[in-house]
């Protein structure tokens, strides 16, 4: 099966960077590896709108995988960025900006007393388990199959399910050791979690999770279960940590936790507060944070860290979403779930749109997807078919069936319109297609 005829312009441009970059891309999900084809570069971005180096203009629906809540080249952020970047780009001093955000992320997100700004999701959480560590004196740490916290050595551990499985390294390169402390467990089991402290008691250092998974699909947490997260681990003299990287400021002012109220340790934040641009944070309990350098012994820093550009970007942004901002992209996000659905319904596709608040994600299964098992029993050669239907017409989803979809302020009735249109032949493509020749 070969996509590549529909972008030679794109194609052009990915030969070239696959000469010099490793599988021509920057991060790898971006390579269409999943779903087959020439990924699509794209020249700019305009509301709801990408054109790609051919000149087609698609219909965005990943919104740079969250952070574009407000659409591309919102007007207000672009001049926040050009004032910013007219006084200087980076000057290695603390700057007001930098404060401003903070302030802005404490004022919004009640258990985060003290946040401190760094530049991407993978530096936040691997910042939040250093210091959960060095605040407790322990070594091991809990996370869930199925949840992404960046490429964190420790973190990439997702294998393996069960009470007491030591992860085992899913990439070379990150040693026994780096992963050997790691515990990977079923998301939504919190009897797991209760095996898992009883079966290492006193050298748990925290759990981390996402607040609402997102990157195996969008697998909500059950009621109760970052509650009983949270109680585990204060039973157990644990920090609870909840990774919002992609939650946080999308799924509400403030983000998950404005949803289900758990007040976790530890927050790790990134995409929507930066604005488009290289800013991320993580905060949290004062007297925890004050572990952090200078104030206290952790080790943690960054030469960019609360870049003015970017702080400018990620405040100009938050400042925009208000509560009718977060109602509009909740209101699209239902418009789209529900042509996702009528579509794939009528030519009788066994699917299921899950939601946590307006991030979404088709699984193509009838059943309940609760966790990463579930995720991978779906019939994602069935994705496949239906993204490049899409693609070919003019939307942009994420080029994988283990992704959520992200939409934005800007997503207009045409835009809707758009994906309306193009959604039969898309749910005719994913019904027609069969399992084989499907690619790894
Ligand atoms: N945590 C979560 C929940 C994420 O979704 C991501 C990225 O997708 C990260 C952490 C890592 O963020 P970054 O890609 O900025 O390093």
């Amino acid at each position: 099966m070969s996509y590549s005829y529909e972008a030679p312009v794109s194609q052009a441009l990915f030969d070239r960077a696959s000469a010099v970059t490793p599988g021509g891309v920057n991060s790898p999900v971006r390579a269409f590896r999943a779903v087959g084809g020439t990924p699509r570069f794209m020249v700019s971005g305009d509301g709801p709108y990408l054109t790609d180096a051919d000149g087609r203009e698609y219909v965005d629906l990943v919104c740079s995988w969250g952070p574009m809540i407000l659409g591309h080249s919102r007007p207000e952020v672009i001049e926040a960025v050009q004032a910013a970047v007219s006084r200087g780009t980076s000057f290695g001093t603390p700057g007001e900006g930098e404060v401003a955000l903070a302030e802005e992320i404490v004022g919004r997100v009640a258990p985060v007393e003290q946040v401190r700004l760094v530049s991407s999701g993978t530096e936040a959480t691997m910042s939040a388990i250093r210091l959960a560590r060095g605040f407790t004196g322990r070594a091991k740490i809990v996370k869930f199959a199925g949840c992404y916290h960046g490429h964190v050595d420790a973190l990439l551990a997702a294998a393996g399910s069960g009470v007491a499985t030591f992860g085992l390294p899913d990439t070379p390169g990150v040693t026994g050791a780096q992963a050997g402390d790691t515990v990977v467990l079923p998301y939504n089991d919190l009897q797991a979690v209760r095996d898992a402290f009883a079966a290492h008691p006193g050298e748990i250092a925290c759990v981390i999770t996402e607040a609402s998974p997102g990157n195996m699909g969008v697998v909500p947490p059950r009621e109760g279960f970052n509650a009983g997260l949270k109680e585990l681990c204060a039973a157990n003299g644990a920090l609870y940590i909840s990774d919002e990287v992609m939650t946080g400021f999308r799924t509400s002012k403030a983000g998950w936790y404005g949803i289900d109220g758990v007040a976790p340790d530890l927050m790790t934040f990134g995409k929507v507060m930066g604005g488009g641009f290289p800013a991320a944070a993580f905060g949290g309990r004062a007297d925890v944070m004050a572990h952090l350098a200078p104030a206290g012994p952790v080790y943690q820093a960054g030469t960019l860290s609360g870049n003015p550009v970017a702080t400018a970007a990620g405040l100009a942004q938050l400042r925009l979403l208000d509560d009718a901002a977060y109602a509009k992209v909740d209101a699209v996000s239902a418009e789209i779930r529900g042509l996702v659905g009528d579509a794939l319904g009528k030519e009788g596709v066994a699917h299921r749109v899950q939601t946590a608040s307006n991030m979404f994600s088709v699984f193509f299964t009838s059943d309940e997807v609760r966790d990463y098992e579930d995720a991978k029993r779906q019939e994602a050669f069935r994705f496949t078919a239906f993204f490049h239907s899409m693609l070919a017409d003019g939307v942009y989803l994420p080029p994988s069936a283990f992704e959520s979809w992200f939409v934005s302020t800007a997503h207009d009735d045409r835009a809707i319109e758009r994906v309306a249109a193009a959604l039969p032949a898309a749910a005719r493509a994913a019904a027609e297609v069969t399992g084989e020749g499907v690619r790894a």
